[in-house]
């Protein structure tokens, strides 16, 4: 998709707000929009043209890109709700619909099918990079739909990202999301345990990662974000669990991998056990709070 593009950019929050800005500092013509006026306000000030409606924004558009909190957001807006006319029947004929919200697979493949039963083209392209990644331009895109259509959103996703990977058809880019994110939430408990039972048992939490990082125990979350002060200077334990990525989006993102679970029968107990862990941790103050927080629930919770 070149840059002569009009892309109706629709959820103008946390994420969507600066993707749009990197859209139009590329050149892209963006109309953007958010139903919550200070989401509308903020992405104006960044230098993203705002328009008044969803009918507005799509008006005219190549590309329709949804940046929403759920699945539930997509379909409604795709289909219409609460009096709304749905996008799908609005939008001119092959219209691209690109959403980038993290939401279940299967809605994933419903949205999409929907798209293209109505005549157009779909593709699902959840992020990971959080908001700083959203700002830099550097997200991670995990591409899910057809091989012509994903060479066709490309060049626009490579403007908000620094890797783009086709996962495979529709769905393929929310599966790969929170089959990775089933992994990082399962490791950081497994990691945050092994730190709380380290000190237990008199290991200094440098010993412990000296050994861990350079054997089989290493992974992401013990390099990267250690959820202990000190070895890791940059991660997000060394400023009191400031984000990072926050529970409530881990959270979030395991039981979209729950449901996933469930619908296909594998026979998981870590997954869901993690699910119920960070729910628990969102739960009780921890929404706000790095993940990596759920060192500090199981430290506190442990006896003596
Ligand atoms: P957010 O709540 O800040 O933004 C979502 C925006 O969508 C809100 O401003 C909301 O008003 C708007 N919205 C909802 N329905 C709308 C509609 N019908 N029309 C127009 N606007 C509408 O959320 P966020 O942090 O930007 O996350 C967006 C998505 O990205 C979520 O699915 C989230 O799971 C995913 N994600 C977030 C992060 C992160 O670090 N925040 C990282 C990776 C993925």
């Amino acid at each position: 998709m070149p840059e002569q593009t009009t892309v109706a950019f629709l959820g103008l929050g946390h994420m969507g707000g600066p993707m749009a800005v990197n859209l139009v500092r590329a050149g892209y013509t963006v109309a953007g929009f958010d139903v919550v006026p200070a989401a509308l306000e903020a992405a104006q000030t960044h230098g993203v043209p705002t328009v008044a409606s969803p009918l507005d924004a799509i008006a005219g558009a190549d590309v329709v890109l949804t940046m929403f909190p759920s699945g539930q957001h997509v379909l409604d807006a795709y289909r219409g709700a609460d009096g709304q006319p749905g996008l799908l029947a609005e939008a001119k004929p092959g219209t691209m619909f690109l959403d980038c919200s993290t939401i279940n697979v299967d809605e994933a493949r419903e949205a999409s099918a929907l798209a293209i039963a109505a005549g157009h083209r779909a593709v699902d392209a959840p992020v990971s990079g959080g908001v700083v990644g959203a700002e830099a331009g550097t997200l991670t895109f995990m591409v899910g739909g057809e091989t012509e259509d994903f060479e066709a959103v490309r060049p626009l996703l490579e403007v908000m990202g620094k890797r783009v990977v086709h996962c495979g058809g529709h769905g393929g880019g929310q599966a790969a999301k929170i089959c990775n994110n089933l992994i990082l939430g399962v490791s950081m408990i497994a990691v945050s345990e092994a730190f709380v039972l380290g000190e237990k048992l008199g290991l200094t939490h440098q010993a412990l990662f000296d050994v861990a990082s350079n054997a089989s125990g290493q992974c992401w979350a013990l390099t990267t974000n250690c959820p202990v002060p000190g070895p890791v200077p940059t991660s997000p334990a060394n400023r009191d669990y400031q984000p990072g990525f926050a529970g409530a989006l881990m959270a979030k993102d395991l039981r979209l991998a729950l449901n996933a679970l469930e619908s296909t029968g594998v026979a998981a107990r870590l997954g869901p056990l993690a699910s119920e862990i960070y729910d628990t941790f969102a739960a009780e103050g921890g929404a706000g709070r790095d993940f990596s927080g759920i060192i500090t629930d199981i430290r506190d919770k442990s006896q003596h």
